[in-house]
Parts: C-alpha cells; structure tokens; sequence
C-alpha cells in the first residue's frame, strides 16, 4: 500500500465515521457513474508521439490490455477552452471567441482568468440547461458544468457545525497529506531549478521567479490536489467528476508543445490517471466509467514581437495602420492586474492577508498560464484591438453589431486588406452578408469548397470552414478576426509564448477522447457540443 492509499485510507474512515454521526447515507450503489480527465492542450499529433515514445506508459496499457479506445475529436473554432468546455458542458454553440475578447454590447472585455468573467459568461449562455457535472465536482474547469462542488468547498471550514468538523477534519486529513507531500516535490523541484540556474543563468534568469512559482505551484501543487481531490470523490461516489489537469498547457506555452519539458509534464499527467485508474479498481460497485480526452492541440509559434522589434501588436497596429491619427496615449486597458501575479507579489512585499484565498479564486476563475504577461488590449478612436494569441480581434466600436466588410471599408478604406499584406499576418477573417470571406495576402476568399483560400491543402478542410463559419457567427468574434497561423514568417503569436492555440492549425484542431470499451461514442466527433447528450445520460437514475 503506498502512503497516498494510506492516507486516503484514513480519510475513509474518517468519511465513515462523518456518517454515523449523521450526515446522510452511504452513496446509492447501481447507477453508472463518470470521471472524465482532461489533459489541457494536447494535441492528437502530440499524444500519438508520447504514446510512441513511451512517455504515457499507462495510457498505452490502458489502450491495449485493458481494451480503452481512442477516437479522433475536432474542437472546432475556436480551439480555446472555454469555448471547448462550454460546447461540451451545455450543449450550445458558446458566443466565445477566445480566451480574450471585448463584448461590444455590454462594452467590456472578457478576459477568463478575471474574477468571476467565468461564472457570469456561464450564467447568461448556459441559461439554466441542465450542465454535465449536475451534483458532481469540477477541478480545474473554466465553467462550473452544474458542479456542486468545484475545485475544493473551503465554506466547510468557515462553518464549523459538529457534523462539518467532522467533514473539514476528513478533508483535512487530504489537503494536510498533499501539502506534506507537495513540500517534499517542491524541494526537489528547488534542487532542480538550482543545477538548471548553475547551467545557464542568463536563461533561467530571465524567466524569472514568477514563472517559477507559477511551475511550482502547478506542476506540483495543485497536481497533486487534484489528484487526491479526486481519489476522496471516487471513493465516496460523486457521481460526476471532471478534472482538467492543465501542466501541459503550461509547459507548451513556454516552451513549445513538443519540447522536452512539455513531455515530461505529459508523463507526470500520465502517472496522476494511473493513480486515479488504481482508486477506481477499488471501487467497482460506484461503477465509473472513465474518459481522457483533450480540449484542443497548441503548434509551435513565433512571438510577434520578435519580428516587430519588440513592439506588442495591438500597439504596432495603431501605428501602421492609421498613421494619421494624432499620436496619443492609448492607456494599458486594463490598470488593475489581478490574480496570482499581484497575489505573489504581495506575498513577496507584506503579506497581505487573504492571499490564500485569492490564489483559491483564481484557480476557480481561470488558468495561470496567463500570469506571465497578460495579454493586452488597446483602444484609440473607437477602435479596440485584442491580442489572444495566435489571433488578434479588431472592434469598431461605434456599432454595438458586427460590422460587414463594407462597413468597415466605409469607415477605414482597405484596412482588411492592408493588414493581410502585413508582416507576421496569416490571414484576416470579416463578414460578409453572404458569409465570412477570408483575405489572404492582398485576395480575397469566399471559404467555399471552390475558394478554400489558405486552407486548400487541408484534409480537414471542411472542419476548418465550417470553424470558421461558426467563428464568425458569434456576436462577440472581432468585426476583424487575425490569424498568425502560416504567415509568411511562420506561424505567429500575438502574445509572447513558443507554443500557441486559438487558431485553426489543424495541430490545434484535431484531438481526441479515450473511452471505455463497450461505449458508444457519437462518430465522427466534428464538435465538442456532440459529446453534450452523451454525458448528460449519465445524469438519468
Ligand atoms: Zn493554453
């Protein structure tokens, strides 16, 4: 028995005392329940090559001894997410464009790792559906899905009934155990950090400490939080679980999706579903059916600022493009940075109280691969441009609808056009009233089977056009949607990361969902809203 079982052995017990005293029965045994794991940000491509390489060990005996099936799923556009969770959640094709975008209607940016951007995008799409994880528990979930319980209730503590001491003490017998735990990994990982930093100090150093606690913090900490999080809820047969491991995400980021470090992050997410898989064969009478599967892919990218001299490209934007307008200073949009970043800041400066808790919301709200450098917008004559990634949106904001190409020509005479002839510029998405058209350096494309434009060469192509199609439906999507994929320097980041996703890359595209045998799965999966049904099942007696 390893200390984890034993641990969560003891907090059994504890569960079972907690009950006789009274707080209600044993979980009813019969229905079929589900734990779906999601490995954030990893590509289809990606997962064939660490299966090949041996680096998910587990995942390739669960694939072949155990008889699990993997089936190819496209995510659709964008590849983000928010947008993935929602469709999957809910059923509903989201009005979610990206991870960062401005809402023209109601004037505000939506920007997901802000506090509670989440909770009211689910509430005014969701409207009242019936989501997925009804009565169960989220981990690292953009969206609640319905979730009583969504990342760790910490209210037990701050109400200490009788019966809730109980509960919080059989919590606390989890959460002491990780953090024992997590101080030992993080030592080691220190160890690490030490000899990377003897071996190249200029490089590790410009990096700096932030990115390190953030490393930490997810890598290991909040890793293993999930983990035992989980294990307590299988054992006590919460009917639904979804936990969203988001290392990879992280690692790929930085790095790019297929270095080294971005590996060995899918290795440890490897080893954490084994751990998982184990706690499930020891209950078999909750009968959980178990999936993996992922969100959308990252491809390799170049930052932006690497071809523009350093200059961010909502700001270069101003510049080239409307060189007339009277120089001025267009603010950061955003003053207050929130979230982690401040919060570790202040743990640094004087810590300030409540800091725990605010790294709690923060972990609800969002992700922190966005602490590093947030993303930034900037707005000037009534214009407002949004950088998210390997996608920048332009608003005009003096319509609260979407403008059509036309209308963007009668306020900015061959802007579109100009900017997909520009450096580091895949292509620009606009409207239409016949539909979204794409222009690709200097022409224009219809996006039809006759005029795929950039996308000729795809064997997904249909997916992508019809993303698209989807893409620009959505109110929110910019009046022009850019792309940095395949641009003549490469595929582009507007953001400063080697690895990217949002856009249409097939890398980002095509992903996956592993099964159980004996599930039918809807075939082919072109969109993540398919999967709504097929997990709502579970929510019938
Ligand atoms: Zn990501």
């Amino acid at each position: 028995m390893s200390l984890d079982e034993l641990v969560l052995h003891l907090q059994h017990v504890v569960d079972r005392l907690v009950r006789r005293v009274r707080l209600g029965p044993p979980p009813q045994s019969g229905r079929r329940r589900v734990l779906i794991v999601q490995f954030d940000g990893v590509s289809r491509s990606v997962l064939e090559q660490a299966l090949a390489n041996e680096r998910t060990p587990f995942l390739k005996q669960l694939l072949g001894q155990h008889d699990y099936r993997m089936q190819p799923m496209s995510a659709g556009l964008p590849t983000s997410t928010p947008a993935f969770q929602m469709a999957m959640m809910y059923g509903i094709q989201p009005d979610i464009p990206g991870f960062h975008y401005h809402d023209k209607r109601r004037r505000k940016d939506i920007h997901f790792p802000r506090a509670g951007h989440a909770a009211s995008v689910e509430e005014e799409q969701a409207r009242g559906r019936p989501g997925i994880v009804t009565n169960g528990s989220t981990y690292g979930c953009v969206f609640t899905g319905g979730a009583l319980n969504s990342l760790f209730t910490f209210t037990m503590l701050k109400r200490p009934t009788g019966a809730g001491l109980l509960r919080a003490l059989s919590a606390f017998v989890v959460l002491a155990w990780v953090i024992v735990k997590s101080m030992v990994l993080t030592a080691a990982e220190l160890v690490r950090a030490l000899l990377r930093f003897l071996a190249d100090p200029a490089g590790e150093r410009a990096r700096g400490w932030r990115w390190f606690a953030i490393k930490i913090g997810t890598s290991v900490w909040v890793r293993e939080l999930f983990t035992l999080a989980v294990s307590r809820d299988l054992y006590a047969g919460v009917p639904v679980i979804y936990v969203n491991y988001f290392d990879y995400d992280l690692f790929a980021h930085a790095y790019g999706p297929r270095h080294r470090r971005a590996f060995r992050a899918l290795h440890r997410l490897d080893y954490s579903l084994e751990q998982l898989w184990r706690v499930l064969r020891r209950v078999p009478e909750h009968r959980y059916d178990l999936y993996l599967l992922s969100d959308h892919g990252q491809v390799d990218s170049t930052p932006y600022q690497r071809l523009s001299g350093g200059k961010p490209f909502e700001r270069l934007f101003f510049e080239q493009f409307f060189p007339s307008l009277a120089p001025r200073q267009a603010g950061p949009a955003h003053p207050q940075r929130r979230g982690l970043a401040s919060g570790i800041k202040a743990i640094r400066h004087d810590l300030e109280p409540g800091v725990f808790q605010r790294f709690v919301n923060y972990l609800e709200q969002g992700f922190p691969w966005a602490l590093g450098e947030l993303p930034e917008a900037r707005e000037d004559h009534g214009v407002r441009v949004v950088s998210g990634g390997p996608y920048a949106f332009v608003y005009f904001l003096d319509s609260e609808q979407p403008l059509t190409l036309t209308q963007i020509d009668e306020r900015s005479p061959g802007l579109a056009d100009e900017i997909s002839r520009s450096r580091g510029i895949g292509c620009v998405l606009t409207r239409t009233d016949d539909g979204p058209i794409c222009l690709w350096r200097g022409k224009a494309y219809r996006l039809s089977d006759d005029e795929p434009g950039p996308f000729a060469g795809r064997e997904d192509r249909a997916l992508v056009l019809q993303g698209i199609r989807d893409l620009m439906a959505m109110p929110c999507a910019g009046d022009l949607v850019i792309y940095g994929n395949d641009s003549a320097d490469g595929n582009v980041s507007y953001i400063p990361e080697s690895g990217a996703h949002g856009g249409p890359s097939s890398e980002e595209m095509q992903t996956f969902i592993v099964h159980p045998p004996g599930v039918n799965l809807p075939s082919p999966i072109i969109h993540p809203t398919q999967l709504y049904p097929h997990f709502l099942a579970y929510q019938e007696p």
